[in-house]
This record gives C-alpha cells, sequence and structure tokens, in this order.
C-alpha cells in the first residue's frame, strides 16, 4: 500500500534535462510530510526487517548519500538507524584530504569524493540515493567505500529503471522502491 502511495506521487517532466530526456521527479515526494514519512519508514523498516530477520547481529555503521538528492534521504535514515551519515560529492566540493573514484557520464567521464577516513575499515555500509539509471554513480560510491575499507552490504533507491538492469550489476543487492520502464 505505501509503495503505491509513493509511486502515485512521482512525476515526469518530459525533454528535461535536455530534449528527449524523460526526467523522473522525486521532490513532490519530499512536498507532502505524510508521504516523506512514509518513504523514509519504507527505507528504514526494509533495513531493520532485513536485520531482525536474517542477520539478528549486523549493524549498520554508515549511510552514504550520493550528490545531491542522496543527501535528502540519507542523514535522515542514518538518524533512525543510529549510523554515521557520508556523503559522496562531485570533485572539488568536498574540504581536506579525499578519495576519488571516475565514473562514466552520457558525455565524458565524471569523478566522485569522499573525504579520506569518513569510514573506518570493517564498517557496514548502506548508499543510498534517488535513483539508478546505468549505475555509474553506485558503482563509483561503492567503489570509494571499498577504498576505505567499508563493506557496502546494500543500496537503496526510490526508483531503479529497469532498461539498464545496472541493480543486478553491484558489488551488492540493490533494493528499489519503485521499479520503472
Ligand atoms: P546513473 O549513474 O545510475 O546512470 O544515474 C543516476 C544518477 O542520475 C542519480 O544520482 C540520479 O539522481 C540522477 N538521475 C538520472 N536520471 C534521473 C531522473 O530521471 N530522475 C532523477 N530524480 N534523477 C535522475
Amino acid at each position: 500500500m505505501d509503495v503505491e502511495y509513493i509511486k502515485d506521487q512521482l512525476t515526469f517532466h518530459r525533454d528535461f534535462p535536455k530534449k528527449g530526456i524523460v526526467f523522473l521527479d522525486i521532490f513532490p515526494l519530499l512536498r507532502d510530510p505524510i508521504t516523506f514519512e512514509t518513504l523514509i519508514t519504507h527505507f528504514v523498516h526494509h533495513v531493520t526487517s532485513y536485520t531482525i530477520t536474517k542477520s539478528p547481529t549486523r549493524k549498520i555503521d554508515v549511510i552514504v548519500g550520493l550528490d545531491a538528492r542522496g543527501f535528502l534521504l540519507g542523514p535522515i535514515i542514518a538518524l533512525r538507524l543510529g549510523a554515521a551519515f557520508v556523503p559522496v560529492r562531485k570533485q572539488g566540493k568536498l574540504p581536506g584530504p579525499c578519495v576519488g573514484a571516475s565514473y562514466e557520464k552520457e558525455y565524458g567521464v565524471d569523478i566522485f569524493e569522499m573525504q579520506e577516513n569518513a569510514i573506518q575499515p570493517g564498517q557496514s555500509v548502506i548508499v543510498i540515493d534517488d535513483l539508478i539509471a546505468t549505475g555509474g554513480s553506485a558503482r563509483a560510491a561503492g567503489e570509494l567505500v571499498a577504498k576505505q575499507g567499508g563493506k557496502t552490504l546494500e543500496y537503496l533507491f526510490i526508483i531503479e529503471l529497469m532498461f539498464f538492469r545496472a541493480g543486478t550489476k553491484l558489488d551488492a543487492p540493490a533494493y528499489s522502491i519503485v521499479q520503472s520502464d
């Protein structure tokens, strides 16, 4: 029921950010506090129910949120789970020493960064973003977690674009609330 409720409030924008692209907009979900709460609770319930039923001793140490819409979800989920929040940002945006990983965009290559020592070796991590398409940005985030010695347990998304089949090609399982063509 909560999935239908969330799905119903997603909107589409044709020709954004450029002609030929249909952009899925998650911001309407955040405008209504009940929907936003439902969304966060859905993710927290997913993570905690897995822990209770399949791995009672597991503890999530860190939630990694991707630039930029992962920043809107990650910190709230981290607080609910009693975990740290760590941002992954585009190159040049984070102060101090950083580790980097490149990923392919439609035209050329981009670089993601994470602050050095933001994740301690052996820590359990969940990565979150609003949407997975080709999976390039999620893969780069997973690479940054691995470079710091962390272990990604799962990737969370509001939406997976199934056309790319990227969720099955990451180094940990991917969970999405809504699957779109
Ligand atoms: P990928 O790296 O998987 O190809 O692309 C995913 C990234 O692009 C995510 O950070 C996501 O925010 C952004 N993105 C690509 N297309 C869309 C879209 O239609 N809607 C939203 N909300 N984000 C998108």
